[in-house]
């Protein structure tokens, strides 16, 4: 049996206004944060080494193991800035300003001449003048390295920020208020937004994305480097940043809003259409895939 056009009208104006009046309201809730993870190095740039080991492509296992994790909570939209290209700092960060980020962690592996040095830092920018990006980022910060100091990696257990010296001759390494640029790069850039895009000088209006930049551990290290050699371990320490995230934002699997659960109802569906009563009598499978091909939204 066909439902006749009149009908067919008004289910469609029903399930549209439905659409409608539900979507904003859940889309809004289903993303509500989008985090971008930085595999720090890649393509031409291997960044440390030691022994075989190679920065780029364990940051690279540890930024796909994290997205893994962190995708499994719904409320959250993860984006990886590449999968293994050669990408400059300037453009991670206007990748993660594009997307809209809320947060960008940049996976990085340490490494230094002094073999003696190990365990995890953190850093986030400087700038104390701007909560959003320096009170907020170390709470994450110091989260991550507690969980990263439980897996045996020693380290300092709080969040350290460094700025560029001697930058008064180089506007490349200052913000557009005249201060020292944070160090690293990733920082640095991700804050300067509206400066390098030629916004004006509102150094906090947003534009800027907050990074914590993490260092996992010293490749250059042999209590560390021993560590690095296991990919379980190198799970353990996605496990460790995806832990942390989820306790800031205190993100829950269970928010999940299974949307065309909601707004399927076989019980209202068949009490409300004769047709469709006549036509299948009271068989789920039948009303459920009737309102999935007849819906347009
Ligand atoms: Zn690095």
């Amino acid at each position: 049996m066909r439902l006749n056009r009149v009908l067919k009208k008004v289910l469609f104006l029903f399930i549209f206004m439905l659409c409608v009046m539900i979507l904003p309201v859940f889309s809004h809730n289903v993303k509500a944060l989008t985090i971008v993870i930085d595999p720090g190095h890649g393509g031409n740039d291997d960044g440390a080494s030691n022994s075989g080991l190679v920065e780029s492509e364990l940051t690279m296992k540890i930024a796909t193991y994290l997205k893994e994790y962190l995708s499994e909570y719904p409320d959250l939209n993860i984006i990886l800035t590449h999968t293994g290209q050669t990408m400059s700092l300037e453009d991670r960060a206007d990748f993660a300003r594009n997307n809209k980020a809320d947060l960008m962690l940049s996976i990085h592996i340490n490494s230094n001449q002094v073999t003696s040095l190990q365990g995890c830092e953190a850093y986030v920018t400087y700038r104390t003048d701007l909560p959003k990006y320096n009170e907020n980022m170390t709470r994450l910060g110091n989260m991550i390295l507690r969980n990263i100091q439980k897996l045996g990696i020693s380290g300092i257990g709080t969040v350290q920020t460094k700025k560029v010296v001697n930058s008064e001759n180089e506007d490349e390494y200052k913000y557009f208020d005249g201060t020292p640029g944070d160090y690293y790069g990733i920082i640095r850039r991700s804050m300067k937004g509206g400066h390098e895009l030629g916004l004006g000088p509102n150094f906090g209006d947003g534009s800027g994305v907050p990074v914590v930049l993490i260092e996992h551990a010293y490749l250059s290290n042999s209590h560390d480097r021993a560590f690095l050699d296991s990919d379980d371990d190198l799970r353990a320490l996605a496990r460790a940043d995806c832990d942390a995230v989820v306790e800031f934002y205190s993100l829950s699997k269970t928010n999940n809003i299974d949307i065309s659960g909601y707004m399927f109802d076989s019980e209202f569906y068949y009490n409300k259409y004769e047709d469709l009563r006549n036509a299948f009598g009271y068989n789920v499978e039948a009303l459920k895939n009737h309102y999935y091909t007849f819906r347009d939204c």
